[in-house]
């Protein structure tokens, strides 16, 4: 088969490709061999200059009628949804998932652009007050510059869920995109980027200096971060420098919380669903899961059986159903994760089938594992893995299964499983986290309409998604009429 060829992607600024002195390689997880592309790698002043043309462009962008935006964004998620194939392939190519989930992430990335583009219009509504004594307009206006900065793992949808709610509220972009799968979501950005005045939307690559070099610019008014929880720590140092708004989505250790009224074989299939997607590289993935103890060898069993199913396999092979991690240093983690808690005298078991053995070493290929009698102190149960290993922990009563769940710094997602919905819906009640499910481990559609998205703790600051997702972009300018100071002047013929 002939190879695909290899991809030079520039910098893009105020409309327009901008080469650099120096391009990293980007390589497929699935297969080292293959260069995927070569990516310029930005500097300081690259990022100055994609700031000074999105300031530039925000002087005029802000002024567009909200209908206008919202006519463009619906016209550019049109645009994007004849490429989704073609994107979703790319993907895989260069992140390593299973093609049905970069799929998932071009189509989520597409559906949350024309989700805000619904809301903006009424979202956006001036608020009016009166009375004899004075007048009170409450605005809802657009911040400036905004820096998106973005992690790999699910770019598509993770980016464009900030580019249409910036763009539609009036405000400008500059996007830094992961150096792991900085090459779909470019493409994907240049597209949306037609529909819209030159410098509404610019993308500088790169690592070291550029994600600093943003947080820190004068003109960039608000960060909108996806990634790790120590990288937010510096970001939140980075913009008190300046003042800036910040939305922080950060990592998670979302515990799954199963009741003892449950069939293990009923609960697992959904479960896994919950644990597995993307290699167990989703920050609201289940990463913990709590058990009965009497019941915990059946479920154990139960969750082993369905664990041996996987084929782990390249990405574009149809036949597999888990795929290689994104990068060696997630991939060294997950191995020495695995070997610490062995180590520890916990039982990990290596589940699954390798789909093609020669090519094993050619890529971040894990078998996914399932580890009991760990304690709730553990390495595994305590940081976000991030990989397809899951912790199963006993527990005796509710109480003590909450004060393990609640025991973290982080707070982003959790789920409880139970036939009792009193029950389930009480606990739910008592987890700190922004987001709690029952029964499953992601939204339903009605969530997807209605739940705000993010976490609490040190999972991070400010929400995703409805029209609280959309507040994250504006600010509001409230203007007041005293009626009585000066008479009113008077207009036309008297
Ligand atoms: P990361 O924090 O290493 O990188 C995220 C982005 O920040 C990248 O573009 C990176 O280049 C950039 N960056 C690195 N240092 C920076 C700095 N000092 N200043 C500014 N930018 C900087 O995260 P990652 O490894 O790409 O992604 C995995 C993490 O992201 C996991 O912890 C996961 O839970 C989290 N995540 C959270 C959400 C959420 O919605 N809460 C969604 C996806 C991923």
């Amino acid at each position: 088969m002939a190879k695909d060829p290899i991809v030079k992607l520039d910098l893009f600024i105020n409309g327009g490709d901008v080469p650099t002195g120096s391009y990293f390689e980007v390589r497929d997880p699935g297969r080292f061999s293959e260069v995927v592309a070569t990516v310029a790698a930005g500097s300081a002043g690259n990022v100055h200059d994609a700031a000074l043309a999105a300031h530039a462009a925000f002087q005029t962008w802000k002024n567009t009628p909200v209908r206008e935006r919202v006519q463009r964004i619906t016209a550019a998620a049109a645009e994007l949804e004849k490429q989704s194939a073609e994107l979703a392939a790319t993907l895989v190519k260069e992140q390593g998932m299973l093609l049905r989930e970069t799929a998932r992430d071009v189509a989520n990335g597409i559906k949350s652009l024309r989700e805000a583009a619904l809301l903006a219009e009424p979202f956006l509504q001036a608020e009016e007050f009166e009375d004899e004594d004075s007048w009170v307009r409450v605005e809802k206006v657009a911040r400036g510059v905004v820096a998106a900065i973005v992690p790999w793992n699910a770019p598509m949808g993770l980016t464009l869920g900030k580019v249409g709610p910036a763009l539609l509220t009036g405000n400008t972009l500059v996007v830094k995109p992961s150096p792991f799968a900085p090459v779909a979501i470019s493409q994907a950005l240049k597209t949306v980027a037609a529909f819209f005045p030159p410098g509404a939307i610019n993308v500088v690559h790169g690592e070291g200096e550029v994600g600093p070099a943003l947080t820190h610019h004068p003109l960039v008014r608000k960060i909108s971060f996806t990634g790790g929880t120590q990288t937010g720590r510096a970001v939140m140092a980075a913009a008190a420098q300046t003042i800036k708004n910040i939305a922080l989505e950060l990592g998670g250790n979302d515990p799954a919380i199963v009741l003892d009224d449950v069939v293990p074989a009923d609960v697992v299939p959904e479960l896994m669903k919950g644990i597995f997607p993307r290699s167990g590289q989703v920050c609201y993935a289940i990463k913990r899961v709590y058990v009965p103890a009497k019941m915990y060898d059946k479920f154990y069993d139960s969750l082993c059986q369905a664990v041996a199913e996987f084929k782990v396999g390249y990405g574009l092979d149809a036949r597999a159903t888990l795929a290689p991690l994104n990068n060696r240093n997630q991939f060294n983690f997950i191995k020495g994760l695995i070997d610490r808690t062995r180590q520890s005298g916990a039982i990990v078991r290596e589940l699954g089938q390798k789909l093609d053995p020669d090519n094993w070493h050619n890529g971040y290929y894990v078998l996914p594992a399932v580890v009991r009698d760990v304690p709730p102190s553990a390495e595994l149960v305590v940081s976000e893995q991030f990989g397809p290993v899951i912790p199963l922990i006993p527990y005796q009563s509710e109480e003590q299964v909450l004060q393990m769940a609640n025991d973290t710094e982080y707070g982003l997602a959790s789920s409880i499983w139970g036939r009792d919905f009193e029950r389930a819906a009480r606990l739910a009640g008592r987890i700190e986290a922004g987001i709690t499910f029952i029964n499953s481990h992601a939204r339903t559609a009605l969530g997807e309409r209605h739940m705000p998205f993010g976490g609490v703790k040190q999972s991070g600051i400010g929400r995703v998604r409805t029209t609280v997702g959309l507040a994250e972009y504006i600010e509001y300018h409230a203007i007041s009429l005293n009626r009585k100071t000066l008479p009113p002047l008077q207009t036309g013929k008297s």
